[in-house]
């Protein structure tokens, strides 16, 4: 195993640098030329198809066979152009990674290329190897992938990829994508009917998605003589370095050759796809980084953010580097986040989360940020659940991310506003050069709104004129986090709605309807908003004085999906029905024992054949050593002091291993999924790996470095 890791290390100063070439100086020359899009479609298909396919993709309408059929031979052509040998349907099923099969465009019978309608609609692929928490029954393992026209079609390394959704026969949700779909519409329809109280001009209402995705590099060669990263995607064991982040050095500053090449080729490979990648720059922890796009439409910005994913870790190959997408693949060191940041725009242009000068927009502002907080606070441990997974587990409360316990910061403008809006009293704010935040209602003043108010420890965050979601982890598909959202605040909407007709039913002022709805959800949300150091100690103990939860594992959050409320949101808005939900449920807790089972594995593995035996050759030595200095009468206990704390550390790795495979055996045999997941949960993983990590961390410290069989982290991260 040393040998592994003394090979990698070797081959790091002779490594090639590749060099990188855009195709064009501008950007603007080659965005979007691999995508296929409203754009592509506009150059390549007639003026009467192109209008009816953007009259489907904007109402959501089917597309018939005939109409795909005059798409599909666009598309062919176009593929076919670019060298493309292949298509496949994307997709992306609850396992978390985005899937595909790929078929030839070669026809052998009639030796042409052919791609039809059909094609492009629907493809059953072999549904039987995705999970489906028990929705389809093996003797009826069919599903099914549709086309969603919504998103941009794409090519990546000469095969073309058609954006999918993943439902079984009867057209239930396998994947993440439809019931982000659902949702979507769900809030449009909400979002509309409120707006039109105040516009009629206003038809549609879209969610937007900016992510900022964290992620580590790391050279390929040490990451492939660590089974654990490989395996597990994350270090199981390893002592911290001499430095660590403490220096906070890395923080912007400049970004090594290596690594630099790899992301612009990323960046200009994502560029053909037309994604809008935006900035770039170092985090916190060495060699760690940050990609931000800017803001799509909320399911483009999904797929982008899948996609950019494999990009990523395709284009990192060629540098001889890997992407890190884990939560927390190295202990004490900051993990890997993506800040969600989620606005509401009208097809008239206007961000319904941005404050502006005009009264009348304001209590607009106001109903859609206030109902936001509402639903919330109503439905925290929802939003809890759509963030759980193994890795975020390892990352979510330990002083780095947002806590599990979900809370809103608004800052302390936005806070005043609310604090006048409930009491009705008057404050006194000053005026400056920012902008005026004019409510237009007796008795509330003037307020000057600046956005630099930060607060980056609040899992959601009110940062000027949008909602950022921060708990998400990763590596998880954003879809999940933007449902639940989005049907959340759908739902607070359409409730806002009916309140407001039934007031003014009853003959009361339009605006003071909106008001007096407006402040009884400020009183009754108010135990969600937390503007201090969401890190701390004391906000634990004042969160549970509030009664608000907090869920730090997986198992036991995932739970939030099976309550009677949330059974009835999703119903009341058509996301998921019963069914659905059960099998998602399932599908998560699954994919969380698989998680912690393949990581409990690996620790065994290394533990028993490949630290123990290092460690013994060690001792052994030190043995040799202390019979030496004794038959020269020399003072050997500090040689036989080492031995008994290796011989210490030997023991509990030893035991402790043992013991978590018996443990890992009962686990394994308890039928109830939920259950197994709670017992991998406290009697796998939290009683074991950490006091196995603590002498297998320590023994690091002891035997020689030349016999130590794992890449050490000062390796992995200061090495490039
Ligand atoms: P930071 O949070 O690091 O200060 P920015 O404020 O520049 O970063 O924005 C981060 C992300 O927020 C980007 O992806 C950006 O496109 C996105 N964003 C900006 N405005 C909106 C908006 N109105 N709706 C959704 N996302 C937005
Ligand atoms: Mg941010």
């Amino acid at each position: 195993m040393a040998v592994l890791r003394f090979q990698a290390l070797n081959q790091l100063p002779n490594l090639p640098i590749i060099d990188v070439k855009a195709p064009s100086e501008k950007v603007s020359d080659y965005f979007g030329e691999n995508a296929f899009g409203l754009s592509k479609m506009k150059e390549t298909l007639s003026p009467d198809v192109f209008q009816r396919v953007e009259h489907s993709i904007r109402k959501g309408k089917r597309i018939d066979e005939e109409l795909a059929n005059a798409i599909a031979s666009a598309v062919k052509v176009w593929a076919i152009s670019k060298g493309c040998t292949h298509y496949t349907h994307w997709f992306q099923p609850l396992t978390g990674a985005s899937a595909e099969k790929h078929e030839a465009f070669f026809d052998i019978t009639d030796k042409i290329e052919v791609f039809r309608g059909s094609a492009l609609l629907q493809q059953e692929p072999d549904a039987s190897s995705f999970p489906s928490g028990g929705i389809r029954s093996t003797f009826e393992a069919r599903g099914y992938t549709a086309w969603d026209p919504s998103s941009p079609i794409f090519i990546i390394e000469k095969t073309l990829c058609i954006p999918t959704l993943f439902v079984s026969y009867i057209g239930e949700a396998l994947d993440f994508k439809a019931p982000l779909l659902k949702a979507m519409e769900a809030i449009d329809n909400a979002a509309t009917r409120v707006c039109q109280l105040f516009d009629r001009n206003v038809n549609k209402v879209v969610p937007s998605l900016g992510c900022e995705q964290e992620y580590f590099v790391i050279d390929r060669g040490l990451f492939n003589a660590r089974p654990d990263l490989v395996m597990a995607g994350r270090t199981v064991f390893g002592h911290n370095p001499a430095r660590g982040q403490q220096l906070d050095d890395h923080y912007f500053g400049s970004i090594p050759t290596r690594i630099y090449n790899f992301m612009r080729d990323f960046e200009i490979e994502a560029w053909k796809l037309g994604i809008p990648l935006s900035t770039r720059h170092n985090e916190v922890a060495p060699s760690q980084f940050e990609v931000a796009s800017i803001f799509e439409d909320l399911n483009v910005a999904t797929d982008h953010n899948q996609l950019i994913k494999d990009v990523m870790d395709k284009i990192a190959r060629r540098h001889n580097l890997k992407v890190l997408f884990h939560e927390k693949p190295f202990a004490e060191l900051n993990g890997n986040g993506k800040h969600n940041n989620w606005s509401l725009n009208t097809n008239t242009g206007v961000n319904l989360f941005q404050p502006t000068s005009s009264a009348r927009d304001n209590l607009l502002f106001l109903i859609f940020f206030i109902s936001t907080i509402k639903a919330v606070h109503d439905h925290d441990d929802l939003l809890r659940a759509s963030v759980a997974s193994a890795g975020n587990d390892l990352r979510l409360g330990i002083n780095e991310a947002p806590p599990a316990i979900i809370s809103v910061f608004i800052g302390t403008q936005l806070s005043a506003v609310l604090d006048e809006l409930e009491t009705n009293g008057n404050i006194e704010i000053e005026k400056g050069d920012n902008l005026y935040m004019k409510l237009g209602i007796d008795k509330v003043p003037e307020i000057i709104l600046d956005n630099t108010d930060r607060n980056r420890t609040a899992p959601l965050a009110f940062t000027g004129n949008k909602f950022e979601f921060r708990a998400v982890g990763s590596d998880t598909n954003v879809a999940e986090p933007m449902m639940v959202l989005n049907t959340i605040v759908a739902n607070q909407l359409s409730q806002f709605y009916k309140e407001v007709n039934k007031l003014m039913d009853n003959g009361e002022d339009r605006r003071l309807a909106i008001i007096e709805i407006l402040r009884k959800y400020i009183k009754s949300s108010k135990k969600i908003r937390f503007e201090g150091d969401g890190y701390s100690e004391s906000w634990l103990k004042e969160a549970k004085k509030r009664g608000l939860s907090n869920f730090t594992d997986t198992p036991r959050a995932l739970d939030a999906y099976l309550t009677e409320g949330t059974k009835k949101l999703f119903a009341a808005h058509k996301i998921l029905s019963e069914n659905e939900i059960q099998a998602r449920h399932e599908t998560l807790l699954e994919n969380y024992i698989k998680r912690v089972q393949i990581e409990s594995r690996i620790i065994g593995d290394l533990a028993l054949n490949h630290i123990i035996p290092t460690a013994i050759v060690y001792q052994n030595k030190l043995i040799e050593n202390a019979k030496g200095l004794k038959e020269l009468n020399l003072d050997n206990k500090a040689v036989i002091k080492s031995i008994e704390k290796i011989s210490e550390h030997i023991n509990n790795v030893r035991e402790s291993t043992l013991q978590m495979i018996e443990e890992r055996k009962r686990v394994n045999i308890i039928p109830d999924t939920r259950k197994k997941a709670i017992a991998y949960c406290d009697d796998v993983r939290e009683k074991y790996t950490h006091r196995i990590r603590y002498s297998i961390d320590k023994l690091e410290l002891f035997v020689d470095d030349e016999d130590w069989p794992l890449v050490k982290y000062r390796e992995l991260l200061f090495l490039r």
